[in-house]
């Protein structure tokens, strides 16, 4: 396996895709990389695109509350995301842009060995629970991985608009918090 500075610099100096022309900054990820506990988002938006870290807008904000809430702070896990490229517009990300990038996040996966992955939204969702359900069916399920246990919830970001998620988001969130306990 790579060790962990040759794939930050893979990445950091990707073109794999044509989003490295639009991007400010790569966004490899951010925590302990001893971590039980990581959590995957979807794509780099304008705030992370422009500091280079992950979920540093409204939607980390909310995500840090949640983290709180079960007593976490975000340097006791890692976070990363499906895209390490902002999509412009913050458009979802294209079937081949997921094919070029998430390799990247299976090798970090990999070599933090995570016991639990909190995956938020449809894209972390479907590529690292390997279903192709919506959010309302498998939120809050647990789904198992070579290593590990995959928990699906809603992504923040949406939650912001839809208080009917953000009140299952938050139950989620105390139920990862026994899991966590249980592991
Ligand atoms: N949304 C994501 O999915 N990831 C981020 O890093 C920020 C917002």
């Amino acid at each position: 396996m790579k060790d962990w500075e040759t794939l930050k610099s893979e990445i950091e100096n990707c073109t794999k895709c044509n989003l490295y022309k639009t991007r400010t900054r790569v966004v490899f990820g951010v925590g302990n990389v001893n971590a039980i506990l990581m959590i995957v988002g979807e794509a780099p938006g304008y705030y992370e695109d422009k500091k280079g870290e992950p979920f540093v807008g409204s939607a980390g904000k909310l995500m840090d509350e949640l983290l709180e809430s079960i007593g976490l702070k975000r340097s006791e896990i890692y976070i990363s995301n499906v895209l390490k490229c902002r999509p412009p517009n913050n458009r979802d990300p294209l079937p081949e842009e997921v094919a070029m990038c998430s390799p990247y996040l299976i090798e970090q996966i990999s070599y933090i060995e995570p016991k639990v992955i909190i995956t938020l939204g449809n894209h972390s969702t479907h590529l690292l629970a390997n279903t192709n359900l919506g959010m309302t069916k498998v939120h809050g399920q647990i789904f198992k991985r070579e290593n590990c246990i995959v928990f699906p919830t809603f992504h923040p970001a949406a939650c912001l608009y839809h208080p009917e998620w953000l009140k299952l988001l938050k139950e989620d969130f105390l139920k990862i918090s026994e899991l966590l306990r249980r592991e």
